[in-house]
């Protein structure tokens, strides 16, 4: 009988740890698809693991994977995938915001067997402030013009075949933008679209600020456009340099000299202020180099509960 790897990655999640098991559990029993639940607790600071390892113990399908600090969500996701043994696998928040019965459908088109990857694709993006949709929108409009993907609805809430999760964990990279390399690696995929709900317990992890940093990262992850950005700026410096410098000499000459403090005022401050935003630019390159450039690993475990159950239980 194949199997199905859920994969949940948890960050302070504790009340919605009982809740999401119970769920998801039921929904996969009653539709009689054999499955194993993977909680990846990314170093959650309340009672998450806990909850996670009394999850274990009471079902043997549950597995727990114990991050020794937070890693942040991709972290997370690669580490359910590499640790599940299904023929696929279906990624799924904690706050049950992806509606578990869908799971049911993807896995039902997996098994036709047309489809390598059946993504979910949000009909609507749920209660969001303006600012953030203005912000997500924007985002996604540039994230999917440089990876040529409509991106605009996607979301992390995925099923994979085996193969894909192959492809996926044999990816070297560590600045991984899971959403933009499920799509780029290729495979036949299709989409299933679901309505983004309400988050019952708890908070979002996401301020504003992580997101344009989450953003911006993955923008660089996936194109060398702001760099280009430099160099456009810097050429259509050049021709404002050229056009500016001819004035003023025909001025000189004809003995009118230029009286344009504020000119040059105006031009050093603007000089300045793009010279320091590109060096940032090219010097957020360099970081990002640096970090793949120190192959460290993109998460560490400390604790694994129920490993290899499944597969010897069949
Ligand atoms: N999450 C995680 N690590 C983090 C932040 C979030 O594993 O550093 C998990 C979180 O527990 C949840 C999922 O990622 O299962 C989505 O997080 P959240 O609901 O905060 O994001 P949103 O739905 O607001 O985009
Ligand atoms: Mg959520």
């Amino acid at each position: 009988m194949k199997l199905l790897s859920v994969i949940v990655p948890v960050y302070n999640e504790e009340k919605m740890i009982p809740k999401a098991a119970a769920v998801i559990s039921d929904i996969l029993v009653k539709e009689n698809i054999n499955y194993e639940l993977l909680f990846i607790n990314d170093g959650s600071k309340d009672m998450s693991w806990p909850a996670i390892t009394e999850e274990c113990h009471k079902n043997p399908k549950v597995k727990g994977i114990c991050f020794s600090r937070n890693f942040g969500k991709e972290s997370a996701m690669f580490a359910g995938l590499e640790c599940a043994e299904g023929d696929c696998a279906v990624i799924m928040d904690c706050d049950l915001q992806h509606p578990p019965e869908k799971i049911v459908e993807m896995y039902r088109i997996w098994q036709e067997g047309k489809y390598d990857l059946v993504e979910g694709v949000k009909s609507d993006r749920g209660q969001e402030s303006f600012l953030h949709r203005f912000c997500a929108k924007a985002f996604y409009k540039i994230i999917s013009r440089i990876t040529k993907i409509n991106m605009e609805n996607a979301s992390d809430f995925k099923l994979m075949d085996r193969k894909v999760i192959d492809v996926l964990t044999a990816m070297p990279e560590r600045n991984v933008f899971f959403r933009a390399l499920s799509s780029w690696i290729g495979f036949k995929s299709t989409q299933v679209t679901f309505e983004v709900r309400e988050r019952e317990e708890g908070v979002s992890k996401w301020s504003t600020w992580s997101l344009v940093k989450y953003a911006f990262s993955n923008i660089v992850s996936f194109s060398a456009a702001p760099m280009q950005i430099v160099t456009i700026l810097g050429a259509g410096f050049f021709i404002l340099a050229a056009i500016l410098g001819v004035q003023s000499l025909i001025y000189k000459f004809i003995g009118k000299a230029l009286a344009g403090f504020t000119t040059v005022i105006i031009i050093v401050l603007l000089l300045g202020s793009i010279m320091m935003i590109s060096m940032g630019i090219i010097g957020y390159y360099i970081s990002k180099m640096y970090e793949e450039l120190k192959e460290r690993p993109k998460y560490i475990i400390v604790q694994k509960l129920n490993e290899n159950r499944n597969r010897t239980a069949e």
